[in-house]
């Protein structure tokens, strides 16, 4: 009898991490689930199949994934895409010409312009509005409103948004709540706890963890709308190839490993920097400073290793950039090695400059993300960065 990992086991997220979503592979017992390279499956007959017909729809390597973070944020159903667009843009064709979204105004750059630049162009319909404030969420919604769409922490300002309560506002509407949830990962923040619908990643970054693949995965419970989005999955084709999910899902393996070393590394340097440069010049979660560090606490375990600051000048954050030699400068996150960036001109750049400035995406804010490398090799170079000793 072959013994298989039973993913509904009330596990501990570690064990969930390394074996849901997997099974021995059935010709040799290879523990490691194989990279499935086929864009198509014998039948043994004309409507007899194992359940797989045409990589498109469904893929063994790609399963194992989409089982293995839904099992990671406890949820029933897990689709994985090509991008954390790609996911985003088929999550939204859940909706139809004229229906209302309301989002929050700080979502990732490139969240904000798929739907203003392409979404908008078939009449879906985005109000853009502080979600710090539940009230002003709730001041949004009009009875064509059909998702609310939030993103806690946001990037790059550290915004936290009450999940509950948007959860609660939603719902009162017959609304569905999307949450993005990279930043967090679901090692530190379970949105389904709080009553999100949909909780989405860009698995490029925490839940992969070595910068070197791009993906997007959703996870849902509700079974009509697991239908509904396998359909569009299908039909729509966005979907990842096997050897990038099998490397999402060697990430999420120790995913549980990393994210302690990186809020551990993360609130080193933040308090290293707020020390040096003034506290309200860093803008960190996990700092007590930070005006919604009670939120924070309330619905994330931990913080993470992703901190802003705010410099005077676009000239003193290149100068601070270009001094960098731990930290490379480039965009993206969530990998085991850091990264510094200027959102204005790198990640933020699709987004107008006046709208940027109301956002308070200012030309001196620098984004880190704080890998997993010794804190005080990190400490040093960024005390060379900042010559702030
Ligand atoms: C990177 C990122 C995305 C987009 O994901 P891709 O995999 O780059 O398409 C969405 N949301 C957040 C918070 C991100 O950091």
């Amino acid at each position: 009898m072959t013994r298989v990992f039973d993913d509904d086991l009330d596990v501990g997220f570690a064990t969930r991490a390394i074996h849901a979503g997997q099974r021995p592979e059935p010709l040799a017992g290879a523990i490691m689930t194989p990279v499935y390279l086929t864009s198509t499956y014998v039948q043994e007959g004309l409507g007899q199949n194992k359940g797989y017909e045409y990589a498109r729809g469904k893929n063994p390597t790609r399963e194992a994934l989409e089982r293995n973070v839904a099992a990671l944020e406890r949820g029933r159903h897990g689709f994985a895409f090509s991008s954390g667009m790609g996911c985003l843009d088929s999550i939204m064709k859940l909706f139809r010409s004229g229906d209302h979204v309301v989002c929050g105004e700080n979502v990732y750059g490139g969240s904000f312009r798929l739907f203003d630049r392409l979404l908008q162009n078939f009449g879906l319909r985005f109000s853009y509005v502080d979600t710090r404030d539940p009230q002003r969420i709730a001041d949004a919604m009009t009875p064509a409103t059909r998702m609310v769409f939030v993103e806690t922490p946001t990037n790059p300002l550290m915004r936290i948004t009450d999940l509950r309560a948007s959860a609660e506002i939603a719902h009162r509407a017959n609304a569905l709540l999307l949450v993005d949830n990279t930043f967090a990962s679901p090692f530190f923040q379970q949105p389904f706890d709080f009553g999100a619908d949909i909780v989405y990643h860009s698995t490029t970054k925490y839940l992969n963890g070595h910068s070197d693949m791009v993906g997007g995965i959703a996870v849902l419970n509700d079974d009509d709308l697991a239908t509904r989005l396998q359909f569009i999955l299908n039909s729509a084709g966005a979907v990842p190839g096997p050897f990038d999910a099998w490397l999402a899902l060697r990430g999420t393996k120790t995913l549980h490993l990393r994210m302690p070393r990186h809020d551990e590394n993360g609130r080193a340097i933040a308090a290293w920097l707020a020390e040096r440069l003034g506290e309200e010049r860093v803008i960190y979660p996990g700092l007590p400073s930070h005006p919604q560090h009670e939120l924070a606490k309330a619905q994330m375990s931990g913080f993470g290793g992703m901190i802003s600051v705010e410099l005077d000048t676009k000239e003193r954050a290149a100068e601070v950039l270009g001094r960098c030699r731990v930290f490379s400068l480039a965009e993206s996150l969530g990998g085991v090695e850091s990264l510094i960036s200027h959102p204005a001109s790198m990640t933020h750049a699709s987004v107008p400059f006046e709208h940027r400035q109301q956002l308070g995406i200012s030309e001196g804010l620098i984004r880190l993300s704080c890998g997993v490398e010794d804190v005080g090799d990190l400490l040093s170079d960024l005390e060379h960065a900042f010559h702030v000793v």
